[in-house]
């Protein structure tokens, strides 16, 4: 199988850098600005979109499944549009699955937002496949050796999230204070849900 990584041409990466130095020179925008859409993105928009399908799962078994089997039309059911082809991949206690791209930094933006920067860091890429327990381990999760751990390398055609497993303790919070526990760290498989009351 082939798998592309396209992100844009070289050439379309200079013209938005060209534009940023451009607005910056004349004083338009702030490079703290833009980096404060950035952090918007990465932070906010896009990991929500993930966070509600992923709150939803774990209060609707039936939406769980529909969104395991088709991402894209379960996303659409919360009015959300993914225009990646996005397939979501369930922790379970036998199992933890972990997102990767190891060519270079394919990840689900339209339903995590921008990816963190570890993600294309080439450390991540190649260790995640070769020792994901003890990378894992290092990003502050540790999991049980009776957990097998399923590595995801993401490409153009196909981006993984992670829907992490429904913290214990939480069966009566409503969808919205679920969604506020699924980070984006859990949709990459990089961390559990947050606990409530770590928040
Ligand atoms: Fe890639």
């Amino acid at each position: 199988m082939t798998a592309t990584h396209e992100h844009g041409t070289p050439e379309i990466e200079l013209r938005v850098e060209a534009l940023e130095s451009l607005l910056t020179e004349k004083g338009l925008v702030s490079p703290a600005a833009v980096d404060a859409v950035i952090n918007y993105f990465e932070q906010d928009v896009g990991p929500l979109n993930g966070a509600k399908a992923v709150a939803r799962a774990w209060l609707d078994p039936d939406y769980k499944a529909r969104l395991i089997e088709d991402a894209s039309s379960a996303f659409n059911e919360l009015g959300i549009t993914v225009r990646d082809n996005v397939i979501a991949v369930e922790n379970t206690a036998e199992e933890h699955n972990v997102v990767v791209c190891t060519l270079c930094s394919c990840y689900p933006w339209s339903v995590l937002g921008l990816p963190p920067t570890w993600y294309k860091a080439p450390a991540y890429r190649s260790r995640v496949v070769r020792e994901p327990r003890k990378v894992l381990a290092e990003m502050g999760l540790e999991l049980p050796k009776s957990t097998a751990i399923r590595v995801w390398d993401s490409s153009a055609e196909i981006r993984y999230m992670v829907v992490p497993e429904q913290p214990q303790g939480t069966e009566s919070m409503t969808e919205n204070e679920l969604e506020a526990l699924v980070t984006r760290d859990s949709m990459i498989g990089v961390a559990q849900a947050a606990q409530p009351n770590a928040k």
